[in-house]
């Protein structure tokens, strides 16, 4: 099946075997009658197993390309279940432009239990290998990067980690499989904040792994089940809603990204847009290589470059909601440096470009003319 097929009708399971909805039904529950111990259909009890939440994970291993998916309850708790594959005395290389909130729980939360972090510029996949040592065990990558926008080449960053015997996990929240499959292109895990894209209104906080390894499926659905992080089956059949106009949506995100990312740059009031689509961006090439299109997030500064004039900027827009998250039918205007990166410290922050001017759009699919306008007005 092609990926505007699959997103309908991927995975391939029954969907209702007692009545033949269209639809999975929604499982409120949370145990399953047994006819004797041990003899049951195949769930016991919803936090190791649900109808609709296995739906959902094999409707997205579908899209992806893997073999097995795993939901959980955010996409914080689904990169949580990956840093509990390692052990104190571990050390992990990760993209040093990074969401912030998964650079919270590396540095607040697992570095106290002995896991080291190395923030690393992965612009050149050879300048990983330099911090490669014994107890690496994981390379973890965000690409686009958000808010800058930079790509990381995850080919030739999977080559290096299966030569080193390392784990590659690719955040793809901001590609989604429509734009990027980090599997085909050599990751062992792919992570979604299903909250963006996937979900797509706005209205759902979930997150999902996915991988093709049989037995780091197996230690990853341990982690599901003995750590508990699993959303409800509501929140499952609302992302799997979701999934199903995905590649309608994103065609529509990516041609007013393109326009909007456009229109910024000759905007006089404006000093420099971060967009992957534009021929001098210094990764188009890896863009054109492992991305179908260029995707619908565009951050840019202001020409006058403090945070007064930022906020002014955000303040004034009208059809762009100021909020945090992204990936939504509706616009979305953020401010990285208050909120967020907030979390990053500021020398850390502005050493990666995220200063106190840069404004993140997540560009929605309104009608281009009015979305145009709109930024036009609040940045005159
Ligand atoms: C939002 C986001 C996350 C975290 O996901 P939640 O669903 O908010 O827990 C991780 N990575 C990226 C790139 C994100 O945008």
């Amino acid at each position: 099946m092609k990926f505007n097929t699959k997103t309908i009708h991927g995975g391939d399971f029954e969907v209702d075997p007692a009545y033949n909805s269209v639809m999975p039904p929604v499982y409120f529950t949370s145990t399953y009658k047994q006819k004797s111990p041990g003899d049951h259909k195949g769930f016991e009890y919803s936090r190791s197993g649900n109808p609709t939440r296995l739906a959902f994970e094999k409707t997205l291993a579908s899209l992806e390309n893997g073999n097995h998916g795993f939901a959980f309850g955010s996409g914080i708790a689904a990169i949580d279940a990956v840093l509990k594959l390692l052990k104190p005395g571990d050390e992990v290389i990760s993209t040093g432009d990074l969401y912030g909130g998964s650079y919270r729980l590396f540095t607040k939360i697992y570095q106290d239990f002995g896991i080291k972090f190395h923030f690393v510029d992965m612009s050149q996949a050879s300048t990983i290998e330099s911090y490669v040592n014994e107890q690496t065990k994981l390379v973890w990558v965000e690409t686009p990067t958000n808010p800058m926008m930079n790509l990381i080449d995850i080919e030739a960053v999977g080559q290096l980690t299966q030569k080193c015997n390392l784990l590659l996990a690719v955040d793809n929240t901001f590609a989604t499989p429509y734009l990027q499959r980090p599997l085909e292109l050599g990751a062992d895990i792919v992570m979604h904040s299903a909250t963006k894209y996937l979900g797509g209104h706005s209205d759902v906080v979930m997150g999902s792994l996915i991988v093709n390894d049989k037995e780091l499926a197996d230690r990853l659905y341990f982690i599901q089940k003995a750590s508990g992080a699993v959303p409800g089956p509501m929140d499952c059949f609302l992302v799997m809603r979701g999934i199903k106009t995905l590649h309608v949506r994103m065609q529509r995100h990516c041609e007013n990204g393109k326009a909007v990312a456009h229109a910024l740059r000759k905007n006089p009031h404006v000093d420099k847009v971060y967009w992957p689509g534009f021929e001098d961006h210094p990764n188009y090439e890896i863009a054109q290589k492992q991305m179908s299109d260029f995707g619908g997030m565009v951050s840019f500064t202001t020409k006058e470059g403090n945070l007064e004039s930022a906020k002014k900027v955000v303040e004034r827009l009208k059809v762009f909601t100021l909020a945090e998250s992204l990936g939504g039918v509706e616009s979305l205007a953020g401010h990285p440096a208050t909120m967020t990166h907030a979390s990053i410290p500021k020398e850390e922050r502005e050493k990666t470009g995220v200063v106190d001017s840069l404004i993140r759009l997540s560009v929605g699919i309104e009608d281009i003319d009015d979305l145009l306008g709109d930024l036009e007005q609040a940045l005159t």
